[in-house]
């Protein structure tokens, strides 16, 4: 399948389309390409998955704000999860709510089956809080979670080695048995086989004929550099593990930067202020800053700089997810007045602050007698 149309283009919509035209779209083409009327037409069956796929992104709000953001980078998961491949029971199970009775009853209860159809797993999710100093840097996290794995003891069969499932002979593994009433055929689920169409005569004696079992799982993910708050990282296959071998689900990790105290994150931008002294605001002045990694940042306070001026290092601010470039790193210029001063320190500002009097007293009330009010 090409993974790579875009959504919007594949159900032939616009960027902005509401629910009700993003589900008409795929309705339109649901019905176009449907198996039952494209019999044996692979070209036709991956339409239908690709419409399916681009309306299971595009019909949930969340994944359709990250697939808006990130591209197909955003759904498939940062890490480095193959695409989503939906399977035809995926597509099918979605039926009832978009197309009520037109297909979705009819086709898979007409099925006759032999034996248990394998089912994807469900999706999990989890919360991870993180510091903003694991956003710059990105980091490894463990992760622990209860999640259904397949059952060693049937090899996620559901019944024990050796014994196979039986298509039920009452509803000849329809499921269903119909009867008439009037004019009118109505159809019941089988009592015997209980709407599955096929009986397992031993099932497993470990996961009780459910193929899988739940056990608490530990394992290590990658949280990439530049991750921001509220985004979701998904990965693939820790979900849980799908019935009678059906695909894994995934895990969808949900992350909460916490503020740092020095340190602030404004777009793609590394934020913090410094405090300077007054000589070195005025005179100018070469320091190093510790960035959030503690590397040391080289920077230059130039001559006569206010307070609240934003000095700019390109380059070393957060890693932009989806191209790779890095945000600045910005510096914001603040003033440490000292609360004590020594006695020729306090001198010297008075000679200062007259010198400065001399020429700037235009105000009621000289600066000199000001400043010598407060400094004694
Ligand atoms: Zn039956
Ligand atoms: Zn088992």
């Amino acid at each position: 399948m090409n993974t790579n149309r875009d959504y919007y283009e594949i159900l032939g919509i616009s960027k902005n389309a509401s629910q009700d035209e993003i589900k008409a779209a795929y309705r339109k083409l649901a019905l176009k390409y449907h198996p039952d009327r494209n019999p044996d037409n692979k070209e036709a069956e991956e339409k239908f998955k690709e419409a399916a796929t681009a309306y299971e992104i595009l019909s949930d709000p969340d994944k359709r704000k990250q697939y808006d953001q990130f591209g197909h980078a955003g759904v498939e998961g940062s890490m480095g999860g193959g695409p989503r491949d939906m399977d035809m029971e995926d597509i099918f199970e979605h039926f009832g709510d978009i197309f009520g009775d037109i297909f979705g009853m009819g086709r898979r209860q007409a099925r006759r089956k032999s034996g248990p159809t394998p089912k994807r797993g469900h999706d999990l999710s989890q919360e991870l809080q993180i510091t903003l100093k694991d956003s710059f840097t990105g980091t490894k996290k463990d992760i622990g979670i209860y999640q259904f794995v397949p059952c060693e003891n049937c090899d996620g069969k559901g019944m024990e080695k050796g014994t196979t499932a039986q298509s039920c002979e009452r509803c000849a593994g329809t499921g269903q048995i119909q009867f008439k009433q009037g004019f009118f055929m109505y159809s019941q689920p089988c009592d015997v086989c209980h709407g599955a169409g096929f009986i397992i005569p031993k099932p497993c004696k470990t996961c009780k004929g459910q193929s899988r079992v739940q056990k608490f799982d530990k394992f290590t993910i990658t949280i990439p550099k530049g991750i921001f708050n509220g985004a979701e990282l998904r990965i693939s296959g820790k979900g849980d593990a799908g019935v009678y071998g059906g695909q894994t689900g995934d895990l969808f990790i949900h992350i909460t930067v916490r503020p740092d105290k020095t340190f602030s994150r404004v777009d793609d931008d590394l934020v913090c202020t410094i405090m300077l002294t007054y000589p070195q605001l005025v005179l100018g002045s070469q320091i190093d800053i510790e960035s959030i990694d503690g590397t040391k940042e080289p920077i230059k306070i130039p001559k006569g700089c206010p307070v609240g001026e934003k000095i700019i290092i390109p380059g070393k601010g957060f890693q932009r997810l989806r191209n790779k470039s890095y945000g600045n790193l910005v510096v914001i210029t603040n003033c440490h007045i000292p609360k004590k001063l020594s006695a020729d320190a306090k001198k010297l500002l008075v000679e200062y602050s007259e010198q400065i009097g001399t020429t700037t007293d235009s105000q009621e009330g000289s600066i000199t007698s000001f400043f010598k009010k407060f400094l004694g």
